[in-house]
Formats: C-alpha cells, structure tokens, sequence
C-alpha cells in the first residue's frame, strides 16, 4: 500500500471479502479510485475491489502504457476505464465445478472500455473508427508484459465483451503466460 500511495494511485484500503467458498479471500485488499491523483488522473468508475497487489501492477499498466499509448495512437488523454468488479467468488467461465477464478482472490480486472479527453469511448469488442481499433489491438498485445493471462474478444465466449487480465501464477515458475 505504500508504493500504491508512492505511485499516487487514488485507493481506499477494503475489508477482506467474506465468500461462500473458504478459498476467496483477498490478500491486502483495496478499492481502486483512480490511477494517478493528479491532473493526468485516470478514472476507474466501478471501485473495483482488488489485492494490492494487483491494484499496484494495474496502476503501472495504465501510467506506462495506456496513457502513453493513448496519446500517440488516438491524439487525445485516456481520463476513464470502464471496468469490472474486479472480485468475484466463483470458478473459471462462472462454473461452479472448475478451479477457482483468479477473480476470487482480487487477482484479475476485466475492461470493457476506454474514455477520453475529447469524448470519444472505445469499447474491447467494438472500436468507432481504426484508430481505436490499433489502441485496442496494441495494449492488448503489450498486456502481456504485465498480467500472466490476458484473454478477450476471439479467445472464448467468455471473454466476448471484454479484456481479461490477471496476474495469477502458472506453472511451478510462474514465468508462464496465457495471451490470447
Ligand atoms: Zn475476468
């Protein structure tokens, strides 16, 4: 929480969740305001509820890629995210039966859109102009060098709607990735 503070990452300290499955449980859990408290602030509307550990990398996405980004691929500032929840007690794809998602654990943020300074929106699954369609294509590719799984539109139907990314370990040393 301090490098979140450090970063200036707009955050209020959450009560850990309590689930109906033992096993979802948030280690140090925040509330994610805002990326950047300053005038390049980068609003996240829904607070989503994630590990600190999750909220920091997150933060490092957005400061060092979507802005800068942003800027060069749409002439315009990224002012909001559209988001996810961010935690969510339930298994993989919302089936009871599969291991628990990395959403149980405040690991993962799904994005549904992108909002700028000169008004236009930019939807994961449905771009206004090919502009947007490069900004939308090359952070999803750039993802990866953040989250261990980045998954959305074309990867399943699960993800139809909108980017997944989460920082959950694969494999024994944790330097698997899951890009698609
Ligand atoms: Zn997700």
């Amino acid at each position: 929480m301090a490098a979140l503070r450090g970063a200036g990452v707009d955050f209020e300290p959450a009560q850990s969740p309590t689930g109906d499955v033992d096993a979802c449980a948030i280690d140090a859990p925040v509330r994610l305001a805002a990326v950047a408290a300053d005038k390049r602030r980068v609003e996240i509307r829904a607070k989503p509820l994630l590990s600190c550990a999750f909220a920091l990398q997150f933060s490092d996405f957005v400061n060092n890629l979507l802005k800068p980004l942003a800027v060069g691929a749409t002439n315009a500032s990224l002012v909001a995210i559209e988001t996810g929840s961010g935690y969510e007690c339930r298994g993989r794809n919302h089936d009871p039966q599969a291991k628990l998602s990395a959403h149980a654990k405040g690991l993962a943020l799904d994005v549904g859109g992108l909002v700028f300074s000169d008004g236009r929106k930019i939807r994961v699954d449905a771009q206004p102009d090919p502009q947007s369609t490069a900004y939308v294509k090359a952070l999803r590719t750039a993802a990866c060098g953040w989250f261990t799984t980045v998954l959305g539109p074309g990867s399943d139907p699960f993800h139809a709607t909108h980017l997944h990314f989460d920082i959950e370990r694969h494999g024994s040393n944790g330097s698997y990735r899951i890009c698609q």
